[in-house]
Formats: structure tokens, C-alpha cells, sequence
């Protein structure tokens, strides 16, 4: 973790006489910036509001995963009451199965999973070239073996955006070949380059009027590529740009030190900044300071689901069995599903007892401490007080930087 201002560069400095944008109208989309960062430098957190076909998301903001069109063991109405505005959805996934042309004709994603709010399906670049041995990446596509049953499969930007298209979310996400931050120089490059050409037929191929389509930058911890790829995917008429490639295996350092490379280059461009993959609080609020307004991870949930839960300060694991006698709250103050009802004694014994009702239990509370996480750090920027704030909002995000953090009990 990087402490005190955040690193400055020329193109960071606002531009005498030129006023920067504060909002961007897109087709299917808008989007307002609220808060503006401050001309101080102390930060590039900004406030935003992001208008889409199925509703408003106040950005920074956090987006739940919902792999196979359910964010795993809750029901819409549980999403909706940890606080979240939108979720994400896996193109790959859906195109398996159920097939996103059975989706399509059963009224599309909205209506078969009942979420009536915004939807972000990504790419399904990530999944497909995640698959390893099972895939060949081209200049073309990427051929690839379903992780289900083996049959052979082929994705292509027109391919992954007709999908997105049947699937019908607010906001669909180019075609991409992500690799590991750390890639080899050689490796990131031909990546990159090919995730170029790639971006310019996804929007080719794109028609629908109702769904905005965001870009994704590429370009590993390497400085002059992300630059170059930042500056190249800006100047495409995206709704979004997102900054792939991250929240892998690079260290928090590198990570920071690509934003402050890729955001300053984005300052007068008003589009919404989304980073990708990003969930632990800790990381969310650094990656907020740097100026970006999005996120999604499977951290929050599936960590609960593994009996680890989020707590102001840090974790309590609910494998401990201390926690069999405890009759209190997980959290005093939460207003999840969980801490209103029930005791840390229960929610441990359904855990030991590996009964079901503990996963939705405690997904719901890792879902509304992050949302509500979130919701803290917008009022702090809405006051001014953004990043002033910042050490207190580290000690209640528990300083846990990825998905490895020491345990830290209550
Ligand atoms: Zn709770």
C-alpha cells in the first residue's frame, strides 16, 4: 500500500483556459460527474452518476457478481437489500449455458433472472483465454474447449457482442485478450496490439440502441504500453473505458503505479473508469483515490461462503469455535439480512452443520459491508472530505489489501 498523495503528472494538471468536460452522453447511456476531483491534486476520486436503459448507479460503485444469472445463493430481492445498484453477469457462462439465444427468447437476461435493475455482462475475453491448454488465441478469435463438456467453441468480437446483444444487459464490454500483469514484455504487446483491432470490430459490430459498450485497455504494468493502450482505446467512441488486466498478480505498488499512468491520461475525458476484477476494501478505496469510479469481484461472496466475514477492522472466521456461544451480532451496526436476525453462535452452527441457509446468510452480509463501504466513500467525496478520510476508512476496511490478507479477529 502506498500512503499520502497520490503521484502527479503533466497530463494530471488541468489545461489553462480549457475547462474539462463534466459529463458524457452516450447513446444508451449518460453519465455525470458530481464531484469533480479536487484541483489540489490530493486525490483523483470524482462522484459520478451513471444513467442506463434500467436505471441509475452513483459511482464509485461496487458491482456484485452474478456468474450463472444469480449473484450465488441469493434471490433478486436479497441483492437489492445489501444496496446494490448493478451487477455483472459472464458472457461465457451464459453462452454455455443456458445459451444466450434461449435467454434471448425467454425476454432476455432481465426478465429470466428477475433483476429489473442495471446489468454489466463482461466480455468473456477473461473466461475463454483463462482456459489454458483448452484455447488458441488468433488474430481472428480464440478457439477454446467448454469447461463443461469439452465440445469446441469459438469466440470472436462479433461473436461476443452478438451474444452480449441477445443477453441484453444495460452495458455490454468489448472483446479482449487479457494476460497476466506480469506477462512476459513480448506477450503483453501481442496482446495488446490484438486487443486494439479487436475494439474496433466489437464497435463495429454493436447495433443495439439500448445498451451501452464500454472498451477495455490493455497493456500489462508495463508504463509506455498501458500508456499507449489507454490513449488508444480514449479515442474510440466507447461509453466506458474499462482498465483490464489487473487485480491479478501484481502487487499493489504496481497495480497503483499503472493508474497513475492510465487515469491521468483519461483526466478531461468524462467517461466512466472501470477496473475490473478489484474487490477487497481495502483495494477498492486506493483504486477510488487513483480515479476510478467501478469495480466487480467474487471476493466478497465467495470469501463468505468460505465462512470468512467482512467487519469494520478486519474479519471474524466463523469456523472459530469461539463463535458457537456468541450470542451477539456479526456486525451491531448492519443492516443485512443477517446481523438483524440472527447471532454469531447461529451462523457459526450453520456453517459446521454445512447447512445452506448459512451461504445466503453470510454472502449478504459480505455484499452489504462492501455496498456500504462504497456508500461511505461517495459521502466522503460528496463532503469534501475525501482523502482526508482515508485512514479512517483504512482501519474499517481492516487494511486487507487482495484476497490473501491476515485473518484479524474481532
Ligand atoms: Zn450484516
Amino acid at each position: 500500500m502506498t500512503d499520502g498523495p497520490i503521484a502527479q503528472s503533466a497530463s494530471d494538471k488541468p489545461i489553462a483556459g480549457q475547462v474539462s468536460p463534466t459529463s458524457f452522453q452516450g447513446v444508451a447511456s449518460r453519465y455525470e460527474v458530481v464531484v469533480p476531483r479536487p484541483a489540489d491534486g490530493s486525490t483523483r476520486a470524482r462522484l459520478g452518476r451513471l444513467t442506463l436503459t434500467h436505471g441509475v448507479v452513483e459511482t464509485p460503485q461496487f458491482m456484485p457478481v452474478g456468474t450463472n444469472a444469480t449473484v450465488k445463493a441469493l434471490d433478486p430481492d436479497d441483492i437489492a437489500a445489501t444496496g446494490a445498484t448493478i451487477i455483472l453477469s459472464n458472457t461465457y457462462h451464459l453462452y454455455l449455458r443456458p445459451g444466450h439465444e434461449r435467454i434471448a427468447r425467454l425476454g432476455g437476461l432481465h426478465t429470466f433472472m428477475a433483476w429489473d435493475r442495471p446489468i454489466l455482462t463482461d466480455s468473456g475475453g477473461f473466461q475463454v483465454v483463462s482456459l489454458g491448454d483448452l484455447r488458441v488465441v488468433d488474430d481472428d478469435g480464440v478457439t477454446f474447449r467448454s469447461h463443461l463438456d469439452g465440445t469446441l467453441h469459438r469466440f470472436t468480437p462479433e461473436v461476443a457482442i452478438g451474444v452480449q446483444e441477445a443477453l441484453g444487459a444495460d452495458i455490454a464490454v468489448a472483446f479482449d485478450q487479457p494476460v497476466t500483469p506480469t506477462s512476459p514484455r513480448a506477450v503483453v504487446t501481442d496482446a495488446t496490439e490484438r486487443t486494439h483491432r479487436w475494439a474496433e470490430r466489437s464497435l463495429a459490430a454493436h447495433t443495439r440502441t439500448d445498451q451501452a459498450l464500454f472498451g477495455i485497455v490493455q497493456g500489462g504494468i508495463e508504463p509506455d504500453l498501458r500508456a499507449a493502450s489507454t490513449e488508444f482505446i480514449a479515442s474510440l467512441p466507447f461509453d466506458g473505458i474499462c482498465l483490464g488486466g489487473l487485480a491479478g498478480d501484481e502487487t499493489p505498488a504496481q497495480r497503483d503505479a499503472t493508474l497513475d499512468i492510465a487515469v491521468p491520461l483519461l483526466a478531461a475525458d468524462p467517461r466512466p473508469r472501470y477496473l475490473m476484477g478489484l474487490g477487497s476494501p481495502a483495494d477498492l478505496l486506493e483504486a477510488v483515490h487513483r480515479g476510478v469510479d467501478l469495480f466487480d469481484s467474487v471476493l466478497p461472496a465467495r470469501v463468505a461462503r468460505n465462512g470468512q466475514l467482512w467487519v469494520p477492522g478486519g474479519r471474524l472466521n466463523l469456523r472459530n469455535q469461539r463463535f458457537l456461544d456468541d450470542p451477539g451480532p456479526v456486525q451491531e451496526d448492519c443492516p443485512c439480512l443477517l446481523c438483524r436476525r440472527f447471532s454469531r453462535a447461529y451462523i457459526a452452527h450453520l456453517f459446521r452443520a454445512n447447512e445452506l441457509l448459512a451461504y445466503r446468510l453470510a454472502t449478504c452480509h459480505n455484499l452489504t459491508f462492501t455496498l456500504d463501504f462504497m456508500d461511505r466513500i461517495r459521502m466522503s467525496i460528496r463532503s469534501g472530505t475525501f482523502p482526508a478520510d482515508m485512514p479512517e476508512l483504512r482501519l474499517r476496511a481492516g487494511r486487507e489489501i487482495g484476497s490473501e490478507g491476515a485473518e484479524k479477529s474481532a
